[in-house]
């Protein structure tokens, strides 16, 4: 049996810390200015805060680390499902093997191809593949093939530059393969780290072994994958115990490989087709909490990124901004072959809480005053895992990552914005230029030229 979260310590953490102690709760926010992150008791004794004046407090700090580290920056990507069949029998998820409605569909590479070709059209750079556990021909060669596939396509404005995936857990040499087929970040969600609330919501399947899931992270660096996404399906458990248990599970990959995630998603129960649970959580987290959760994760870990989804409103993701988010996804389908047939929508792993084209929130996040990025450049230079870390900590990724947004949002200005959103975005990158310091508008102006020269994918 893993070890890794010892849930008795967890449970002991939280019994142990006094109800809102307003005098400790402002000496850790203080620390957590120190952008050196927290400890598992500092973030236990966090989720205590109740007064809307800490609380105010505490969305203050979180924004400044936010800004501190990643700027006003917002990278974009999308979801890509490839295929909906599963093995598993999870009771949250319209996958489920159980749900005999779902009408099943995994995509051939020419379909695979179709909606590579609709996201690049979009303007989108960077996607997730996603699939349920059960690959055609119970091979695992569908994936790499798909990934493949999804590289070579190019149309006349470009290509996705980064694919991410979201996949269930493999063995050793699976991962090796995954790792050849030079993907960016393997995500995986734990789901619940409660076991007790794991084996009742995971009925069947391999997904039902809760330590074939929390040990694939440590066979996924052995395999050389060092670029890892962690998260927790808020709303099966209390979310007080899984954030401790995520950063607990975080820092123990710290230690034993040297790598720490870079991405922490922090999806939310959504309805899904035929599913109970998902439409009445059994932990439910309200909008505050979700708020505080992001929040507290931020001063936490202040060099992970914290991907947010379309699973949550307009008006909750833009909240979060302030509160640490820096990944979104936009225009999201979650029903294979759903982005170049959008009568696809009943064969949706669950239903999504914004559906505003990217367009649309390309242009919110501007008129927000934040950046809309599409850069991979970190990715394609080889600056992940410990090295992206390094760059992070020592403030360099800001330099980076600034002149970055701004090119590949000129460049998704160019190719692909309506007439609104390149009024938006323009002036929006005309007072950022004002903002920069001397040598980094230089170097962003350099950028810019040559985009508007007509370059693509310009980058530092
Ligand atoms: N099938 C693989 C697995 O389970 O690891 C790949 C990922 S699955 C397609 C993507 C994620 O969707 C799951 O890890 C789960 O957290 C999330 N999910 C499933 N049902 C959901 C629901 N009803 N609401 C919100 N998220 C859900
Ligand atoms: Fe299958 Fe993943 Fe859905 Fe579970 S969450 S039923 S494993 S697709």
């Amino acid at each position: 049996m893993s070890s890794i979260i010892h849930e008795n310590k967890i449970q002991e953490t939280l019994a142990g810390i006094q109800p809102e102690d307003t005098t400790k709760i402002r000496e850790i926010l203080a620390k957590a200015l120190e952008f050196r992150g927290l400890n598992l008791q500092e973030t236990a004794i966090l989720t205590t805060i109740q007064n809307p004046e800490l609380l105010a407090e505490l969305f203050v700090a979180a924004n400044k680390v936010k800004e501190e580290i990643y700027g006003r920056r917002i990278v974009l990507f999308a979801p890509l499902y490839i295929s909906n069949l599963c093995n598993n029998g999870c009771l949250y998820c319209a996958f489920r093997t159980a749900n005999k409605d779902l009408k099943r569909r995994s995509l051939g590479m020419s379909e695979i191809t179709k909606e590579t070709d609709t996201l690049i059209k979009q303007g989108h750079k960077r996607i997730v593949l996603l699939a349920g556990e059960a690959y055609p021909h119970n091979d695992f060669q569908y994936i790499l093939d798909a990934i493949r596939t999804i590289y070579e396509v190019k149309n006349e404005h470009g290509e996705i530059r980064r694919v991410n995936v979201n996949l269930a857990p493999l063995d050793a040499e699976d991962f090796k393969r995954l790792k050849d087929a030079e993907i960016g970040t393997y995500q995986l969600f734990q789901e619940t780290y409660h076991r007790d609330t794991y084996r009742q919501v995971h009925i069947s399947g391999k997904k039902a072994d809760y330590d074939w899931r929390i040990n694939a992270f440590d066979r996924a660096l052995t395999a050389g994958i060092d670029d890892i996404g962690m998260g927790v399906l808020f709303g099966l458990h209390d979310w007080r115990f899984e954030i401790l248990a995520l950063l607990k599970h975080a820092n123990y990959l710290q230690e034993h490989f040297g790598v720490g995630p870079h991405t922490i998603s922090v999806p939310r129960l959504e309805p899904a087709s035929g599913s109970e649970i998902a439409s009445t959580p059994p932990s439910l987290v309200s909008d505050m909490d979700f708020c505080k959760i992001v929040a507290i994760l931020r001063l936490a870990v202040p060099y992970t990124g914290i991907i947010m989804s379309t699973r949550e409103t307009p008006q909750l993701r833009r909240k979060t901004f302030a509160l640490g988010v820096s990944q979104i996804s936009a225009g999201s389908c979650t029903s294979p072959g759903g982005y170049s047939d959008q009568n696809l929508t009943a064969d949706s792993q669950f239903y999504p809480g914004d559906y505003r084209p990217l367009d649309e929130v390309v242009r919110d996040i501007a008129n927000l005053g934040y950046m809309p990025s599409f850069c991979t450049a970190c990715y394609r230079l080889g600056r992940t895992g410990e090295d992206f870390m390094c760059l992070a900590k020592h403030g360099k990724i800001k330099k980076i990552c600034a002149p970055n947004a701004i090119a590949t949002f000129a460049e998704y200005l160019n190719d692909y914005a309506t007439e609104a959103t390149k009024t938006t975005g323009n002036k929006l990158i005309a007072e950022e230029l004002t903002r920069m310091e001397e040598s980094e508008r230089q170097r962003t102006e350099k950028l810019i030229t040559r985009i508007q020269a007509g370059e693509n994918d310009a980058f530092i």
